[in-house]
């Protein structure tokens, strides 16, 4: 940071890293904003030796690299024209008009180098007061950005207590039409990270309350999620760090805990909608929606009580963290409330390796076997024989079980 800012002095932390610093929780991604427009604050950058990748030049967003971390530095602007869904921004060199055009006064604060906290529409007095409030008239912020509906319960979910702001909730009621019109893939990116928040049911239901709920997820039902959270699915809440700190965080752990976010988010969406489809109607990653596929299928079987040989077969046929999200919708279904046996399940999955059957083609084709669909078969005989005995065989047993197995076939012909 510091580097960026013996470039640009004139830069500031804006948005998130801001509000999350200031209300003590951690900081993952530090945006920057500055007056300079990407064409002149790029040589300047390149010039002090900082990798600079023009993510979104349109925007004016640069990601600046510094250490194997990425700062996202975006251009003062300011929103000319919308239709709800797509801005056109202009630069500008006026703090409070980039100001304006973020979406609650929460998330409108800004740090410069000096240490100095620019605070322009009393966002410092919400997040300490646990209001979401919109920067301007909440109804005209909604007909900009209908997307802004969703994000207001996302930061009323995490930041939000005592009553929720009254003008928002009035405004996103009357406007709910307006977010049909919205790109599923950014209604699902918000929906799942709201899905990740604390004070998650009380949000879900005031969404519901303004109609907004049931305009994005017809199928929705508040029970099977309200089950989910009564087992303890909760999301730990990690010290905070300085901002010094957060300047040294690997990359590496950053993209692990986001995995872990998806994960969290895919589950409780899952428990809010049991619904395989709504992977392909939100256009979910592959990934997302293998998990929702397995999620559906019901297997593999899991229970407190099976043994380790059971619990080796499921783990070679998914992937543990799989494994672990199922336990909590078996146990979200079976009991609805936190359970010693699910739990230590959960710790048996997590001090595990995934067992990895340990021959390939090639191994087939020592023990004699020629290329070709005999071969296939013959691993998934001693793959079966593998699983059969707990995943234990190691890569020389399971040879000597194949050799064995093709020796005796040959003297029965
Ligand atoms: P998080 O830590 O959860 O990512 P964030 O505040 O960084 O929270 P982002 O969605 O990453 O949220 O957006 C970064 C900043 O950009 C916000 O703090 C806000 O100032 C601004 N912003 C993002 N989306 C909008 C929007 N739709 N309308 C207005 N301002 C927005
Ligand atoms: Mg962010």
């Amino acid at each position: 940071m510091e580097r960026i800012w013996s470039v640009l002095p004139q830069a500031r932390l804006v948005g998130g890293c801001v509000r999350d610093f200031l209300c003590g929780r951690p900081v993952h991604d530090i945006d920057m904003a500055s007056p300079l427009p990407p064409e002149e604050a790029t040589p300047l950058l390149e010039a002090a030796g900082l990798k600079v990748v023009p993510t979104g030049l349109a925007h004016g967003t640069l990601t600046v690299v510094h250490e194997s971390r990425p700062y996202e530095l975006t251009t003062l602007r300011h929103d000319v024209e919308t239709d709800g869904r797509h801005a056109v921004v202009a630069w500008t060199d006026d703090w409070r008009e980039d100001a304006a055009r973020r979406d609650f006064t929460i998330n409108a604060l800004s740090f410069d180098r000096a240490g100095k906290l620019h605070d322009e529409f009393g966002g410092v007095k919400d997040l300490a007061e646990g209001r979401v409030r919109f920067v301007g008239n909440a109804a005209r912020r909604l007909e900009e950005d209908a997307l802004r509906a969703l994000r207001f319960f996302r930061f009323q979910a995490r930041y939000g207590s005592g009553t929720p702001d009254g003008e928002a909730v009035a405004a996103i009621r009357a406007g709910v039409e307006l977010t049909r019109r919205l790109s599923v893939e950014r209604v699902a990116s918000e929906l799942l990270r709201l899905l990740t928040g604390p004070r998650l049911l009380p949000t879900l239901r005031l969404m519901e309350e303004t109609t907004l709920l049931n305009v994005l997820l017809p199928q929705a039902q508040l029970v099977g999620l309200a089950r989910l959270l009564d087992c303890g699915n909760m999301t730990e809440d990690e010290e905070a760090p300085s901002l010094l700190a957060v300047s040294s965080v690997q990359a590496q752990g950053r993209n692990e805990e986001s995995e872990r976010e998806e994960r969290l988010g895919l589950l409780r969406l899952y428990a809010l909608c049991p619904d395989e489809g709504l992977g392909a109607r939100l256009k979910l990653s592959r990934l997302a929606r293998h998990r929702l596929h397995v999620f559906a299928q019901n297997i593999p079987e899991l229970s407190p009580d099976m043994t380790d040989d059971d619990l080796r077969r499921a783990a070679a046929g998914q992937e543990l963290s799989l494994l672990e999200d199922r336990s909590w919708l078996l146990q979200a279904a079976e009991l609805g409330r936190p359970d010693a046996g699910w739990e230590a399940l959960r710790a048996r999955i997590g001090a595990m390796t995934r067992p990895v059957f340990p021959l390939s083609g090639k191994d087939g084709l020592e023990c004699g076997l020629q290329p070709g669909p005999a071969l296939g078969q013959w691993l998934c005989r001693t793959r079966d024989w593998w699983l059969s005995e707990g995943c234990r065989p190691d890569a020389q047993a399971c040879r000597q079980w194949l050799a064995q197995e093709i020796q005796r076939s040959e003297s029965v012909r």
